[in-house]
C-alpha cells in the first residue's frame, strides 16, 4: 500500500513524520486534514520546535498509537 504523502499548508515541505501529522492532530484538531510541519506548527502555537518535541514525546509515554 502506498504511503500516503502529507505536506505542510504553510511551507510546503513533504513528506511530513508519522509524529509530526500526529502532534498536529492531537494539538488542533484529531479530523484535520490539513497539517503543519514541525517548525510550522510551533509557530502556529507560538511555541518552540523543542516544546512540540517534548510533546510529542509525552503522548508516545502515553502509549499513543499516533507516534511513532
Ligand atoms: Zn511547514
Amino acid at each position: 500500500m502506498a504511503k500516503k504523502n502529507f505536506n505542510c499548508i504553510a511551507c510546503g515541505k513533504n513528506f511530513l513524520s508519522k509524529n509530526e501529522i500526529g502532534i498536529n492532530k492531537k494539538l488542533l484538531n484529531l479530523a484535520a486534514k490539513d497539517f503543519y510541519c514541525l517548525d510550522c506548527l510551533a509557530n502556529f502555537l507560538e511555541v518552540t520546535p523543542q516544546d512540540i518535541l517534548d510533546k510529542i514525546e509525552d503522548f508516545k509515554n502515553d502509549g499513543c498509537k499516533l507516534f511513532e
